[in-house]
This record gives C-alpha cells, structure tokens and sequence, in this order.
C-alpha cells in the first residue's frame, strides 16, 4: 500500500502510547503515520515489554523512545519533556491503553472493588486527561489527540464489564476535551475499533466469540485490522478533516450499526 500514498503528515510530531507488539493496535497507528511521514515518539510499559516495543519502534524510525508506565508518578511529565526539548513541539497524540485488575474484570461489574474500579478508571481514562494537559501547550500549531474506546461503552457487550463504564467516561472525556481545545486549534476523537485479536483482548472472557459476532454482522463483510484504525487516525490527523472534533469514531466494518 505505501507506493501509493502521500506523506500528508509529513513533519509532523506524533506521540504514540500503548504499543505492546506489532498486534497491538497502537503499533498500527504509529505504522499509519510512518507510512504517511509523521516522525514518531513511541513508549514502552517497562523493562519486561522494551524488548519487545524497541525494535518496533526503530523499525519505524522513531526518534524518541522512552518508558511510560501512567500509574508511576513523574513518568509522563518525563516522555513530555523529553518532546519538548527534542522536538520543541508536538501533532498528534494517541491514547491505546487500558487496564483493569484480572478479578475485577472478570467478575462482573457488581463484583467489581472500589480500588479495581478506580484503577481501570486512571490507567484507561484519567490518564488521557492528565496526558491531554500535558499535550496541549506543545500543540502550538493545533494537533489532534485520539483514544481507544469501544461499542461496549454505550451498548452492553457480555463479558466487558467494567471496561463498559469505564470507556463510557472515556468517550465523555473526549467530548468535553474537544470542547475545551477546540479554542486552540485541537481536535479530540475516540475511536471505536471493531475486536481486534490483541493482548488487552485476550483478557477478555469468550473473546473469539465477540470476533466471530462482530464478523458477522459487519455490513462491509470483514473486522477492521489494526492498519485500519491506524489509517483513519492519519486522516483524522490532516486538514481534511479539519471540522471534525469530539465524537466517537467507529473503525468497525460498520458492526455498529447492525441490531
Ligand atoms: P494491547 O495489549 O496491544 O495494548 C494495550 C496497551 O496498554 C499495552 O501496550 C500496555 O502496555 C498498555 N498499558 C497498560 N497499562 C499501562 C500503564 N499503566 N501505562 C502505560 N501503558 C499501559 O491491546 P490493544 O487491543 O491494542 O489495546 C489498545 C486500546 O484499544 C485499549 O484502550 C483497548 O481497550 C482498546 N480497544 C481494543 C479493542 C480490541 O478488540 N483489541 C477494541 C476496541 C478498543
């Protein structure tokens, strides 16, 4: 596909958080703007995952790299200081993490802890809040930020659980974000990807069964892979869609819409 596209992002500074390995669906973001000239800045949770994420990253010819755990206080102001001193500015930022404690998940959203629930909450959504702050100042000439949310956030999805309240937030986040960058140029987009076969999935209880579902009813035929999201990301990110802002953006085939 590369032959044939444009460098539309060319020069423009990405931060891409929340790649895993190259299934994860950050990596089909940060691969998206590669492909269409952005320079990147790609994180790692900590020393067990940089063997992994590091030679994605320089396969990608990332020019900053750096560890960001969100739940280690000084972490992120870090990854932000470090753009800041290297790149003096910044595009675009992603947003593809999430967490929630294994019993927490899994148990129903009744049986979800207080603690369990405060910790999904930070990691997958407070924490897009705190890096929207600390990304807004270097967005000087206006950027785009986007994060991963999914359908189980407004319709019940079996076996979500607390990720359902937790993405509802999120994509409230978005819209008030938007609301309040838009002023300075800034557009704010969930993104709502169809299931997708990646480690945060396999956390999932009867998770193939939600792929084949979703398969199914997806109107276009097939489920959208991670160069999808990525793809729709670098668009959301150019001009063209320069009056798009605040909403919830479905990169699922169209499974959305079917009852
Ligand atoms: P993934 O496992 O590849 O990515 C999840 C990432 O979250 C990992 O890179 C992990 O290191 C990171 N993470 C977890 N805790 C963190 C912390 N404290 N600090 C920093 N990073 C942390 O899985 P994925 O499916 O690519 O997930 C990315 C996003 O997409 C998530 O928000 C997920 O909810 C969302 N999403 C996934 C699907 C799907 O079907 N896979 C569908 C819709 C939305």
């Amino acid at each position: 596909m590369s032959e044939t596209i444009r460098p539309v992002l060319s020069g423009q500074k990405a931060l891409v958080v929340g790649v895993a390995n190259d299934q994860s669906i950050a990596y089909g973001c940060a691969k998206a703007f590669a492909e269409v000239g952005a320079d990147l800045a790609i994180t790692w949770l900590n020393d067990k995952a940089r063997p992994h994420v590091e030679p994605l990253a320089k396969d990608l010819g990332a020019s900053i790299m750096a560890p960001l755990d969100v739940s280690v206080p000084g972490q992120l102001e870090a990854i932000f200081d470090q753009i800041h001193a290297q790149w003096g500015r910044l595009d675009i930022l992603v947003h593809s993490i999430a967490f929630a404690p294994k019993d927490d998940l899994q148990g129903g959203l009744l049986n979800c802890s207080a603690e369990g629930f405060a910790k999904a909450m930070d990691i997958s959504c407070h924490s897009f809040v705190r890096m929207a702050k600390l990304a807004a100042p270097l967005m000087t000439d206006g950027g785009s930020m986007f994060a991963m949310s999914y359908y189980g956030a407004n319709r019940v999805v079996a076996n979500y659980n607390v990720m359902g309240p937790v993405k509802a937030a999120l994509e409230a986040s978005c819209r008030y974000l938007a609301h309040e960058l838009g002023p300075k140029g800034i557009r704010v987009h969930a993104i709502s990807p169809g299931p997708l076969k990646t480690r945060a999935a396999s956390g999932l209880k009867d998770f193939e069964l939600l792929l084949a579902e979703a398969a199914e009813k997806a109107p276009v035929g097939e489920l959208a892979d991670i160069m999808d999201v990525g793809f729709t990301c670098a668009y959301l990110a150019t001009p063209f869609a320069r009056r798009i802002t605040g909403g919830t953006v479905y990169v699922d085939g169209g499974s959305n819409i079917v009852a």
